[in-house]
């Protein structure tokens, strides 16, 4: 069960797993749609399930839709589809979400439920890396400038490729959010103490957040909800 926190204690940063509990049994499982559940639980016993956007992060995101009347959007990994069927369900009728991922399989895992959802005919999911769809979007001038929103939740070692592209994609006072920017607590742990596996997107998640931090024609905020979300608001 998704539910159970032994299961979802590490997504979360806060500092107790009983603490990281109580948060989402007070304030985000009420709150959550039954798709998302069900595509929760069925991403529970996916081997890769922690991959899957916490859901507290989630519904910050869902927030951030609305708060700006998200219609046009673009999401970067989307694996067995928590964000993406999310996004669907915030997002109007008459609302697109371009889906990119190379790995199809992943997304047919949550096809089904997206189907049952009502949603699947605002999304275009294209099965591919996603820095060539970008380079193609922005080959014609019509799509500058058009996306309000953006949500990145994949290879760490593009984060930055993507930023510079994004803020091409999206209009002055679109927001484009970036998952995992405190990469399991690691940003701030001494190098010898990181786990080998965890080192290089530590060290692409440091450099990322540094350079997002200095960028001026963005505004910032990095929240401690799942794994690190780093909102962005293109200013110009
Ligand atoms: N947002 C998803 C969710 O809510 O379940 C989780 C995404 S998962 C952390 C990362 C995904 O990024 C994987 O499905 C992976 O196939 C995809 N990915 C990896 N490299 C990619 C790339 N170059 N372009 C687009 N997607 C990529
Ligand atoms: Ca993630």
């Amino acid at each position: 069960m998704a539910d159970n926190p032994k299961n979802i204690s590490s997504k979360g940063l806060l500092k107790s797993p009983e603490l990281y509990e109580y948060l989402l049994e007070t304030s985000v499982y009420p709150h959550e749609q039954q798709p998302l559940k069900e595509l929760r639980n069925v991403t529970a016993s996916h081997p890769h399930a922690l991959m899957a956007t916490a859901p507290d992060a989630g519904q910050l995101i869902a927030m951030l839709l609305k708060l700006i009347n998200a219609k046009k959007t673009i999401e970067i990994g989307v694996f067995t589809g928590y964000s993406l069927l999310l996004t669907a369900l915030t997002i109007p009728d008459d609302g697109r979400i371009t889906a990119i991922d190379p790995n199809r399989a992943s997304y047919n895992i949550g096809l089904p439920i997206i189907k049952k959802a009502g949603v699947e005919h605002k999304i275009n999911f294209i099965e591919s890396e996603a820095l060539p769809v970008l380079d193609k979007l922005l080959e014609d001038d019509l799509n500058h400038e058009t996306y309000d929103f953006a949500f990145v939740d994949a290879d760490k070692l593009n984060y930055l490729k993507y930023h510079e592209k994004l803020l091409k994609l999206l209009k002055i006072g679109g927001i484009v959010v970036y998952d995992n920017t405190l990469w399991g607590g690691t940003v701030a742990m001494p190098e010898e103490s990181v786990a080998e596996a965890m080192k290089v997107g530590r060290d692409c998640t440091i450099e990322f957040n540094k350079l997002i931090a200095a960028d001026t024609r963005i505004q910032i905020s990095q929240v401690p909800a799942g794994d690190g979300i780093t909102i962005c608001k293109r200013l110009c």
